[in-house]
């Protein structure tokens, strides 16, 4: 597992940004920390900050990562990765939704840290696409969307994956959405069920599937890119055919639909017999709202499902999903071929759950 977060000291009192470099390049930042000494125990940079002493990692795999430093906290945060396709910043850890299954258990408490992630985008690699998540990141909308629009006027290389359980977007919303910089966004919403009642029971939210709804008519009238994200758990695997209908009359929109498989991690661990799907046992129902997505033209996409668990005519849908920091293979995968494109498993995938894998 790659770790996101570092032991670090810094002379500096408040937190900063800071870029870490090995050495000057053409384009230099007032924010960019250059290397100044490294041993065995770790590296240490010089920036406008002061310096900052990072434990553990050799400066190659820091060069170029976009870095938090928290002083009072004793680390780092790797913000963005360099050379990683799989850059996630969070925003908030509060949330209005409580999903059964959710990898990220809300806090009630928020630290508003847009002003340093703002720094930290405008030192993004070319051409990043970098995702936004939480907690719930729209609770914040007004901060969220001045923050995406003066970005990518600022970067126009950049684009942006926001998640967001859609609870927020208004009419009042629709005029600033239409401005061109939000073709550089495209928003990841989640719907679990065509049944408005089990939809709401698995976010754990009355009337958020009608809140939803709204939503989505009000992102539509703003000419915004939307992807679709349905998590399986068993209470809703027999009624995804249903949800392909829901999605391809109500939905024809939609940039893409992704159906995803769980991560055994926040409240999905400790609830794992009640909501994990042996999808190798039981592919029917994803099999049919697979066919029914691709005989209406709706994208329609796997994610977090291993290659070799997935039937071969739909193998060709099963994404390479998993973040690179987070994913792992297991002792079978290390002669088979597909290993390149296939997602894997999660860091934490209990190994009772790999069961049945075989190299392709
Ligand atoms: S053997 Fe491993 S790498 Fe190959 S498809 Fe299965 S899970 Fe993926």
């Amino acid at each position: 597992m790659i770790e996101l977060t570092l032991p670090a000291l810094a002379e500096a009192p408040l937190p900063f940004v800071a870029r870490l470099r090995t050495r000057r390049q053409d384009d230099a930042h007032r924010d960019d920390a250059f290397l100044c000494d490294e041993d065995d125990a770790g590296v240490t940079f010089a920036g406008a900050h002061g310096l900052l002493a990072i434990d553990g990692m050799a400066s190659a795999a820091l060069d170029g990562d976009v870095v938090l430093v928290q002083p009072d906290g004793g680390r780092v945060e790797r913000l963005l990765r360099a050379g990683s396709p799989h850059n996630t910043l969070l925003v908030t850890e509060r949330c209005d939704q409580l999903c059964v299954m959710c990898s990220q258990p809300p806090k009630k408490t928020h630290i508003d840290r847009f002003a340093l992630l703002e720094q930290a985008c405008l030192l993004a690699e070319a051409d990043s696409v970098i995702g936004i998540s939480g907690g719930e990141p729209t609770l914040y909308k007004g901060q969220l969307l001045s923050l995406i629009e003066r970005i990518v006027a600022a970067r126009p290389d950049l684009a942006f994956h926001v998640l967001t359980n859609g609870q927020h977007f208004e009419a009042a919303d629709v005029a600033r959405l239409r401005n061109p910089l939000f073709a550089h966004v495209l928003w990841g919403i989640p719907l679990y069920a065509r049944d408005p009642g089990l939809h709401d029971l698995i976010v754990g939210k009355t009337g958020a599937f009608a809140r939803l709804e709204q939503s989505l008519a009000h992102l539509v009238m703003s000419g915004a890119r939307i992807e679709l994200r349905t998590v399986l758990v068993q209470d809703n695997l027999a009624e995804l055919p249903a949800l392909a209908r829901y999605v391809t009359t109500r939905l024809r929109f939609l940039h893409a639909w992704s159906i995803m498989q769980l991560e055994h991690v926040g409240f999905a661990r400790n609830r794992w017999a009640q909501l994990y799907v042996n999808h190798s046992r039981d592919f029917a129902p994803i099999a049919a709202a697979l066919d029914h997505a691709k005989l209406h033209g709706m994208p329609a996409r796997l994610f977090n499902f291993p290659r070799c668990t997935v039937p071969e005519q739909y193998r060709y849908l099963a994404a390479a999903s998993i973040s690179d920091w987070k994913r792992r293979y297991v002792e079978t995968c290390g002669s088979c071929r597909e290993r390149e494109a296939c997602t894997g498993f999660f860091e934490w995938h209990p190994d009772a759950a790999t069961a049945g894998v075989h190299p392709l």
